[in-house]
């Protein structure tokens, strides 16, 4: 079913601009897709876990993409995102192709200890299949830098390297910065949205002082997202995780609101704010509404209601193709998921470089290195959607698939 947003997606661009029909027949389908049940001894009882690893296309380079531990992880949801981080590698130039995986599992039912059995479980079903050049899997929902620590360990135990030698640390990024993860990398995805919004509202004339959003998902990418447009000056008038959603005319502390999420797990009961539904968070008027946690929350029933200058991406998938054609009708740009949030596989990929040759990047040098390659990559989509006079969604297709030919050419000896 996910898999059908990205073919819509592909029938927009399609409809208007000529692109190979063999290299979207290859894009079509994925490379490698691997189901693995694995058993794990929980209190006593074996419980059998379903992981999914699907590897799209390495045109560019190794296979690259988040783990995911979320009920809803399916082969076809794995599938959908594993072919949205092809184009995400290729739009922002990096030598890395798409994949994903995940678990298919409630982290809520469990405690730490038992996430971490279920970690190293997973991990060595994984083994055969990810390597530092070959498939360098990350974090994504309900995943962090402790679960990428725990699968580094897991895989050195498997391979008898407990030296973390720089191919050993490689193969995961992500990881907590005193086992060879990277500076801003817990930051980044939201970071770049945040940098993504500066850039469009320079093009646009748009100054961001004063003017509210909203958001929903208050985790990792949405509260770096939060942090980069408060210091802009902007205000969050409403926020939903999956506890709930709250409102508030005056606008949150989001460090208050962070710390409480940390003790409670979810914004649920905060004291401030007043309480609102799903469906009024969607219909709030405000400046820009980012969604930040899963895919398909704006669709036929909701984006009729919506009333925002900007719709960010900063989840995979969230506007369902319905949802797109309503808020195309009413004018409503977006800026879409794999240009909004490209910034958490591009410090992924600074990682990677730092592991492969023994380095430590400071935290100044990777923020100026980035900051300047996200400014460079939207103002390089912003112009291939004005000369095309198309959509930004459009306009990362189009470069994708470009960058995609050559390699497909160069494969065929066409
Ligand atoms: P996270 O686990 O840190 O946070 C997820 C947030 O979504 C939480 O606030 C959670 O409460 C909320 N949520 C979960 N189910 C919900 C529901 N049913 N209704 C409303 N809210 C719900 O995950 P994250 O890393 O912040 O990822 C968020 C999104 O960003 C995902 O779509 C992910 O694929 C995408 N993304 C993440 C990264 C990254 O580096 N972490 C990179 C690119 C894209």
């Amino acid at each position: 079913m996910m898999l059908s947003i990205i073919e819509k997606q592909i029938k927009r661009v399609t409809c208007n601009k000529y692109v190979n029909p063999n290299l979207l027949n290859i894009l079509s389908r994925p490379t490698n897709e691997i189901k693995m049940n694995f058993p794990v001894k929980i209190n006593d009882k074996i419980e059998i876990f379903s992981g999914y690893r699907v590897q799209h296309n390495n045109y560019l380079g190794p296979f690259k993409g988040g783990i995911r531990y979320h009920p809803s992880v399916s082969l076809d949801e794995v599938n959908a995102l594993s072919q949205w981080m092809t184009y995400k590698c290729a739009i922002q130039d990096i030598p890395f192709g798409g994949a994903k995986g995940g678990i298919s599992i409630d982290v809520n039912n469990y405690d730490d200890k038992q996430i971490e059995k279920i970690t190293r479980g997973f991990t060595k079903a994984l083994y055969p299949y990810i390597g530092s050049n070959k498939d360098i899997p990350a974090p994504d929902v309900n995943t962090n830098s402790k679960i990428m620590d725990w699968m580094t360990d897991e895989y050195n135990n498997i391979s008898g390297n407990f030296n973390q030698t720089s191919n050993m640390k490689s193969v995961f990024t992500g990881k907590s910065v005193g086992l060879g993860g990277s500076h801003v990398r817990e930051e980044a995805t939201g970071r770049g949205v945040a940098l993504m919004i500066r850039e469009w509202a320079l093009k646009k004339n748009y100054d961001l002082k004063g003017k509210n959003y909203i958001i929903q998902g208050f985790g990792n990418v949405g509260y770096y997202t939060c942090e980069l447009l408060n210091s802009y000056g902007m205000n969050l008038i409403a926020v939903g995780d999956h506890s709930g959603y709250l409102s508030s005319n005056e606008g949150f502390n989001i460090f208050n609101l962070r710390e409480y999420v940390r003790n409670n797990k979810g914004i649920n009961g905060y004291p401030y704010g007043d309480e609102i539904s799903k469906e009024d968070f969607f219909k709030t008027k405000c400046n820009i509404l980012i969604p930040s946690a899963l895919e398909y929350q704006i669709n036929k029933e909701n984006s009729k209601d919506i009333q925002c200058d900007l719709v960010v991406e900063a989840a995979n998938g969230p506007i369902d193709h319905e949802g797109e054609t309503i808020l195309e009708e009413k004018q409503i740009p977006i800026i879409p998921d794999i240009l909004a949030n490209s910034g958490g596989v591009l410090v992924s990929y600074y990682e990677w470089l730092q592991n492969k040759r023994d380095e430590y990047w400071t935290e100044k040098e990777i923020r100026d290195r980035f900051d300047e390659k996200i400014e460079h990559t939207f103002k390089k989509i912003y112009s291939i959607s004005i000369r095309n006079e198309c959509s930004l969604r459009n306009a990362c297709f189009l470069y994708a698939f470009e960058k995609l030919e050559k390699n497909f050419d160069r494969k065929f000896n066409i």
